[in-house]
């Protein structure tokens, strides 16, 4: 009889600390393999059509619960003549499988690709169910210091994390790493559609990866740009993001801009790049005089950039006070 995930972890702790590290993990990995423990189908979500050759599974919510199974970041399809590339696989393998079954139904052409476009694992949590439903040899590309992440502690954390967030939903979910390297200026045509790779440093992370579908005039920016949701700007960096903006603007056609959170649409660069500004020109013109912390926060909350999203935000209450004190630091590093 299988154990339970409860005795499979007690067990786990007892072999810490009678035997070894090697045997630790081996019981922990058996834990999260446990398929009684599995947690439950996701319901399904429609597709929306972004353009010709983009397709996209939104997640209205913006953080990981209980309640949303962790469906919180976007799962985007582009399909062309030779086939489908997703970007981004979502959040959890459940998350995965249901984008899959509502992929099939929409448009029954094999995925031959999947891109993760960064580390944060509600990005790439779900590669399991591709690889699952197309074999083990299905490419997984990313910039490799993303797959590094996803490989090494980074991805363990991610996945724990996403358990504990939607108490145990995602249970079952495995890591299985991107395998193939790209970067900067890498290019793949689909027949019909061509999508490009873009890489310009640092910005949500110092990894991050957007996919322009050329003919289409898109593109998939991970979470890069963010629609009506604060991004997480631990790992990331201000003035990266603006630079990384200013590149994407000046060297694609893009018309619609397609994130990890939120709506794809036109607007989405304004809104982000303008409430960064609002953040960041807070921070620098604190340090200038000399004003702490809470005065830079003032002088953001104060700045109309800032203020005027404040209630249509996904997390602000939480989150802009965390995120402008990451901004003051990088200003307060920028200054010395
Ligand atoms: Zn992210």
């Amino acid at each position: 009889m299988p154990l339970s995930r409860r005795s499979l972890i007690a067990r786990a702790a007892q072999l810490g600390v009678a035997t070894g590290v090697a045997e630790l993990v081996a019981m922990l990995e058996a834990v999260h393999a446990a398929p009684q423990d599995r947690g439950p189908p996701v319901p399904s979500k429609p597709i929306l059509t972004i353009s010709p050759h983009v397709f996209m599974i939104e997640a209205r919510d913006g953080f990981p619960t209980p309640e949303n199974l962790g469906l919180m970041s976007n799962v985007i399809f582009v399909a062309g003549q030779r086939g489908t590339v997703v970007v981004d696989s979502g959040a959890s393998v459940q998350i995965a499988e249901m984008a899959i079954r509502q992929w099939k139904a929409f448009r029954n052409q094999p995925v031959i690709a999947v891109i993760n476009t960064h580390y944060h694992g509600d990005h790439w949590l779900g590669n399991q169910a591709f690889t699952a439903e197309w074999g083990p040899e299905l490419p997984i590309y990313a910039h490799a210091g993303t797959r590094e992440a996803i490989a090494g502690a980074v991805g363990i954390f991610w996945r724990d994390a996403m358990e504990r967030w939607t108490n145990d939903a995602t249970a079952g979910t495995r890591i299985v790493a991107p395998q193939k390297d790209i970067d900067h200026g890498f290019e793949m045509s689909l027949g019909d559609v061509t999508l490009r790779i873009h890489h310009y440093g640092k910005a949500h992370t110092p990894n991050d990866l957007c996919v322009e579908v050329v003919e289409d005039g898109v593109m998939c920016v991970g979470d890069v740009l963010m629609d009506r949701r604060i991004a997480n700007m631990e790992d990331g960096s201000y003035p990266g993001t603006f630079e990384t903006i200013d590149m994407l603007t000046a060297n694609s056609r893009t018309k619609i801009w397609a994130p990890g959170h939120g709506d794809a649409g036109p607007q989405v660069v304004t809104w982000q790049r303008e409430l960064f500004e609002g953040i960041w020109q807070s921070c620098v013109k604190a340090i200038e005089e000399g004003v702490p912390l809470d005065g830079a926060l003032a002088y953001a909350l104060k700045d109309p950039r800032v203020s005027s999203r404040a209630a249509e935000t996904k997390g602000w209450d939480r989150n802009i006070g965390k995120y402008v004190s990451i901004a003051y630091l990088e200003a307060e590093q920028a200054q010395f």
